[in-house]
C-alpha cells in the first residue's frame, strides 16, 4: 500500500484512502473511544471488521499502480468499486467515483481543500461525518 504524499498541513492529508474514501469523515475516525487512524494507519485493531477485510485495499492490482489510487488500475471502475460506490451514493450522498475522478483530473490537493469545505459544519465549525446526517458535535441537521 502506498501512502500518497500530500501537504501535511491539509486537515484530511493522508486519510483520502485508495477507493476515494475519505477517512476523515468516517463515524470509526471521528469517535472518541478507540478512534480509527484511517486506511494507511498501521493499528489494526481499531479499524472497522468492513475495513481490516477491505478487498480494495489488498487488491493485487492497486499494488501495481503508481498513484496508489483505483483509478490508475487498468480495471477501473471495477465491480467491487462500483458496489462500494452504490452504497455510498444511496446510503450516504457520497460517490468514491466521483471523488477519484476528480482526484485524478485536478489532483489532490485541490481535492483535500475541497473536502474541508463540504465537510465542515456551517454552525459550529467543526468536521462532518458522511456517516451521519447531522453534526456530532452540534446536532445541527446536513444537507447533502
Ligand atoms: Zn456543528
Amino acid at each position: 500500500m502506498k501512502v500518497v504524499k500530500t501537504s501535511p498541513h491539509m486537515k484530511y492529508n493522508n486519510l483520502i484512502a485508495a477507493c476515494g474514501m475519505n477517512c476523515g469523515l468516517c463515524i470509526g475516525y471521528l469517535r472518541e473511544k478507540k478512534p480509527c487512524g484511517g486506511c494507511f494507519s498501521k493499528v489494526d485493531e481499531n479499524k472497522p471488521k468492513y475495513c481490516r477485510s477491505c478487498s480494495i485495499v489488498n487488491c493485487e492490482l492497486l499494488a501495481k499502480t503508481e498513484s496508489g489510487f483505483c483509478y490508475d488500475c487498468e480495471k477501473y471502475p471495477c465491480t467491487r468499486l462500483k458496489q462500494l460506490d452504490k452504497r455510498y451514493r444511496t446510503k450516504y450522498g457520497m460517490s468514491m467515483i466521483e471523488n477519484l475522478n476528480f482526484i485524478k483530473n485536478n489532483g489532490i490537493e485541490k481535492f483535500l481543500l475541497n473536502e474541508e469545505t463540504r465537510w465542515t459544519c456551517r454552525k459550529c465549525g467543526k468536521g462532518l461525518s458522511v456517516h451521519r446526517d447531522f453534526c456530532l458535535n452540534c446536532g445541527e441537521k446536513i444537507e447533502k
